[in-house]
């Protein structure tokens, strides 16, 4: 079975008065879109994502949210239309065969949970179609335009419709078509489905579950933020070292950052000395032995590759055993050249890999006053102390 999901993040943010577009607009440090992408990155169930976003967009949003923050399984960014239902029709007609369910969310509701997925999921392979959703708690009232009350409806009845919504590909399809053919603009996918007589199931969703569109909600994300930090946790620490050799006709590549400089380091990957030892330091944090054990440098899959890519897989391996980094703390050893111009650039590089504020990422740097091997210009030395700390369920 395959199910694709598919991400519209087009709006331009007017509600929330930036100047920028909504997808862009940080949440901690981090692109609300990167928070909604990686929870369905790390959801097993999902085997691909498209994401739709205005055509203006497409090249940031491969450059600073997939490729920044190594989404790799988004396989397709493509342009939207005028409305939501517009951009979510030619997120369906960019899917590739094979595919069984399609998974619709809004990009702009960064609260869902590998669970929620999967229960949307499991509901929709029983029915052909679910929703999330929330009961209702307030009495709700339908009004005449002079806000004279008509009705009030029946609250044990009532759902607030959220997304996921995940269909059955050939159902949501159909139904985008007929809406298409009778010009018919529905407030969400489900609504499409249930015009065609197609039955669709309720499923818990969250409160938290919110959709950022105005300056109060996006409070509100950060209010749930500061309350998923400020939980108790288990602390690990965990030990990293690397070095690596100068060598002439190799880049030197730091924190996932070239540095121009005449001599570069030797070694199997791109032979950043700095992501490998923050790799073994967390790694060691999580009992799960070290870097070699797990890319080892005889595997011609690991040739040149860039090490913020082991860095994602290690944060995947954390993220299996129920943890995730919190801190990293390194210091590079290097006699020449100067690391602090780059140290910026790097921990924003390493801190979108990981999740985490940039904060909490300290590279400092030291040379060895002449002295040893790396006095002498041999080659790097890094150490780094991670910390990492059990993992959220939802
Ligand atoms: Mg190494």
């Amino acid at each position: 079975m395959r199910t694709i999901a598919v991400i519209p993040a087009g709006g331009a943010g007017r509600r929330l008065g930036a100047t920028i577009a909504k997808q862009f607009i940080e949440l901690y440090a981090q692109p609300i879109l990167a928070h909604t992408l990686r929870v369905f990155q790390n959801t097993a169930v999902i085997d691909e994502i498209i994401v739709v976003v205005p055509e203006e967009d497409i090249i940031s949003v491969r450059e600073r949210i997939i490729g920044a923050y190594a989404l790799s399984k988004v396989t397709t960014v493509v342009a939207g239309g005028r409305e939501r239902q517009d951009s979510v029709r030619c997120g369906l007609h960019a899917i590739a065969a094979p595919c069984d369910y399609v998974v619709i969310h809004d990009g702009v509701r960064p609260f869902v949970t590998m669970a929620m997925i999967e229960r949307c999921l499991a509901a929709a392979m029983e029915t052909g179609a679910a929703c999330a959703g929330v009961r209702a708690k307030d009495t709700v009232k339908e009004a005449d335009i002079d806000h004279t009350v008509t009705a009030t409806l029946e609250r044990h009845r009532l759902w607030l419709a959220q997304t996921p919504q995940v269909f059955a590909l050939d159902l949501i399809r159909k139904a985008h078509d007929v809406a298409l053919q009778d010009q018919y603009v529905g407030t969400d996918d489900a609504s499409l489905a249930e015009r065609i007589g197609v039955s669709v199931r309720m499923v818990d969703g969250a409160d938290a579950n919110i959709k950022i569109t105005t300056q109060e909600d996006l409070a509100m994300a950060e209010a749930f933020m500061n309350q998923k930090q400020a939980r108790p946790v288990h602390l690990r620490t965990g030990l990293g070292y690397d070095s690596h050799r100068f060598a002439a006709g190799r880049k030197l590549i730091l924190g996932g950052v070239e540095i121009p400089f005449e001599l570069g380091l030797q070694g199997h990957s791109d032979a950043d000395a700095l992501i490998h030892a923050m790799c073994d330091a967390l790694l060691g944090a999580a009992g799960l032995g070290d870097i070699g054990r797990h890319f080892p440098d005889t595997d011609p899959a690991y040739k040149n590759i860039s090490s913020l890519v082991l860095l994602a897989r290690v944060k995947q391996l954390l993220s299996d055993a129920g943890l995730a980094a919190t801190h990293i703390d390194a210091t590079v050893m290097m006699e020449k050249p100067k690391l602090a111009p780059h140290a910026a650039a790097m921990a924003d590089n390493i801190a979108r890999v990981l999740a985490v504020p940039v904060a909490c990422i300290s590279i400092k740097a030291k040379t060895n006053e002449g002295m040893g091997f790396v006095g002498q210009m041999e080659g790097v030395a890094v150490w780094a102390v991670a910390n990492v700390t059990t993992k959220e369920k939802e």
